[in-house]
Parts: structure tokens; sequence; C-alpha cells
């Protein structure tokens, strides 16, 4: 029997924001919220400061940090880049496999299983389920991600996979020969189907969306749009994953909010379209989260692609194109909430309760409700991140995590 109550803070719930507010913690889960300083008997005092107190952020695509990589295939090198993300605030994550041989990615399911199965809060986030993401890629819109470990939807591999029990986000290209079949397969699983690294018409996006279909990765990144699919089609000039998403109200989608990948006008733009309800800020991170500039390998670290950490983003070795990011979910809520017209609440949700709602997780996470896991931020005036509970314990923050104090 542990009790924590976090006091002296402005809560942050989905709708609204708690002046003076207070969250009791009880044994893993929230026992209570709401406005005061009242502590029960016995319990551990966590004193926000004035600052906010937050849902824990929950990343649904994530490739790594602090030097890890999740395709790195070992329990070392996930709890390494859960630890990472932990003290960035997230206390819930979707391990996100790239291309790579069969053997990698089976090798990276299993590391996580076990991280999974024995989690403590001393690892940080806690394994949600993993995002099943490469390899089933299109040709021509591979982005930094190896092109030998590219292939077509083969459904006797992804029945392995699948197997595992733990996939519960699920991508592929829509216009690939199988994806209708493997969209099939993964909403029976009932994962959230995703498009992703495609070139899809709106026509082969339709049909997806006929067997589960509902998520586009990270917009505007290695997708369709009208001009990609004129060289593709050529005229008449055709929609794509850009139209399908903006016109179907329950299309949901994903944005890199590191300031790198696009625009303040495309993450306003975005949000205006979707709402928070539809849009889950990610960080597609790579290893180089906390890491010194220079030279690292995406993907598994013997034989994923070289690119460069440039200090706010990775870039490809010519530096001619976007290598995924390299900062945690702290940072993209600040950067999206200076980009957009969006509430404090909003932003927040779209880094906690919009991902747990699109993976089927809102009843136990995503949220500073009564009977939910106790995953907990307090975050200063800035939204730097103070205190991370997963769990109601107190992760210490890094000193990286407390520069800068707000
Ligand atoms: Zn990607
Ligand atoms: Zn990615």
């Amino acid at each position: 029997m542990s009790t924590v109550v976090v006091i002296n803070g402005t809560v942050i719930l989905p709708d609204r924001l708690l002046e003076n507010g207070r969250v009791v913690l009880r044994d893993g889960r929230i026992d209570a919220v709401g406005k005061g300083t009242a502590t029960p008997r016995g319990a551990t005092v966590v004193d926000a400061q004035g600052g906010y107190i937050s849902p824990g952020f929950i990343d649904v695509h994530v490739h790594g940090g602090d030097g890890a990589d999740f395709m790195d295939g070992t329990a070392d090198a996930v709890r390494t880049a859960c630890r990472c993300h932990a003290r960035h605030g997230t206390t819930t994550i979707f391990p996100t496999s790239t291309t790579g041989s069969r053997e990698q990615i089976a090798a990276m399911l299993s590391a996580c299983a076990e991280v999974k199965s024995s989690h403590t809060a001393a690892d940080g986030a806690r394994i949600a389920g993993v995002h099943f993401y490469g390899p089933y890629f299109a040709p021509d819109k591979l982005g930094c991600h190896s092109a030998a470990g590219r292939r077509e939807p083969d459904a006797e591999e992804y029945r392995t996979h699948f197997a595992t029990g733990l996939i519960r986000i699920a991508t592929c290209a829509a216009e690939l020969p199988g994806a209708v079949e493997f969209y099939r397969f993964a909403r029976k699983q009932k994962c959230l189907v995703t498009c992703g690294h495609s070139n899809a018409t709106w026509t082969e996006m339709a049909a997806g969306y006929r067997v589960g279909l509902r998520h586009v990765d990270h917009f505007w990144c290695v997708m369709s749009s009208v001009s990609s699919l004129r060289e593709r089609c050529g005229t008449p000039m055709q929609a794509g994953m850009e139209q399908f998403v903006l016109a179907l109200p329950d299309m949901s989608t994903e944005v890199i909010a590191d300031g790198c990948h696009l625009s303040p006008e495309l993450l306003r733009f975005a949000y205006q379209m979707k709402g928070a309800s539809r849009l889950c800020l990610v960080t597609d991170s790579s290893r180089a989260v906390d890491m010194p500039e220079g030279m690292y390998r995406f993907g598994n670290r013997d034989d994923g692609p070289l690119f460069i950490n440039a200090g706010d983003v990775g870039r490809t070795l010519d530096e001619t194109n976007l290598a995924s990011s390299v900062k945690g979910l702290d940072h993209m809520v600040r950067t999206m909430l200076a980009a957009t017209k969006a509430s404090l609440p909003e932003v927040i949700r779209m880094a906690s309760l919009t991902p747990a709602e699109r993976t089927g997780m809102a009843d136990d996470v995503g949220s500073l409700e009564v009977g939910k896991r106790a995953d907990v931020l307090v975050l200063s005036k800035r939204l730097q991140v103070r205190r991370v509970l997963i769990g109601g314990e107190c992760i210490v923050p890094s000193p990286a995590a407390s520069v800068g104090e707000g």
C-alpha cells in the first residue's frame, strides 16, 4: 500500500486546467483528482512548485534514444531507449520497427517482450505494444530506411510476428500487393492500422479504409501528394494520402513537431484540419536523442544506414534530407504549443489521450482520471520535465531534462 500526493500545481485535464490542484496516487493508480492541498495520512508528498501536473506522454512512433535503437534487438537497448524517453515525459511507449531482415524484426519483438513482461519503473516508459512499422514500405518512399530491409507484405512472415501478441500498431504502404490482406489481418488483431512510407492514391487508401485503415504515419513526410502522384500516374492529377486524411473525419494522423520537419504553419494547419482528437504528437526519434552530434546508424546498430545527428534533427549523409528527429516528446509539446493556437489541455491531449484512444488504451492511460495508471508528470511553467512518476513511482529526471529552468 503506497500513497503519493502531487500538490501545488495546475492539473492538466483533457478539457481544462484545474488550478491549485492535487492528484492522489494509490497502489499504482490514480485515486483522486481535485483542488486543495489535503494530504492523506502517510502519503509521500510531491510538490509541483506552482508548475503543471500532467498525464504522462504516450509515443506511438519512436525508434530509440540515448544511443540505442529498438532494432538493436537486445533487452539492454530496449531499456536504454525506454529510460531515455521517460526522462522526456513519455510513460507509455510503442517501440517502432524500421525496415530490416526478418530475423532483426523477430529479435526486436522478442527483446520488447522480455522488457515488457518484467517492467518496473526503473525501466522507464512502459511498453504498451510494438508498432510494426518497417519493412512493408513503398520502394519510392523509403526515406532514411535501408532499401535492403524493405519488402512486400508476406503473410507467412507477418503472421509469425503477430503471433507474439505484441503488435498493437501496424503500418503498410497501401499500394503494395497484399496490403489489403495485411490491413484486414491487423484489424482483426485489434491494431491501429496505418499507412506510411507510401505513394498511395485515394483509391488505394479507400480500399484500405474498407478493411480498417484509420491512420497515416508522420503527416507530409514520405507520403503521397498530388505532385508525387502526378509523377506516378500522370494526368488527370489525383488525390492521395493528404486529401484522404483531411477529408475523412475518422482518419487520424501524427506530426513530428520538432520544428525541423514541419513549419509552424503546417503544424497549425494539421491541428486546424484534424483537431486534437485526431492528431497525435510523436517523436519518431532515432538513437541520437540526448547524444552528441555526429554519425549514427538508423535502425540496427550493425547494418542500419548512417545518418548525421546535427543537434536539432537527424540528416542524411549528403545533408539533402531529414533522417528522423533527435528530440523527446516534451520538446514536441513545447513546439506545438508555440506554433498553434491550441490550448495547453489540447496540446497535452495530442501527446496523451489521443494516442491512448487511437490504440484502444484510453481506459488505462492517457489522462488524469480516477482508476487510470498513476503515470504523472510534474512540468515547470515552461513545460520542462521536473518529475516523472510511472505507476506512482518517481523516476529521477536526468540533468539534461533539468537544464533551462522555467
Ligand atoms: Zn517514417
Ligand atoms: Zn519512423
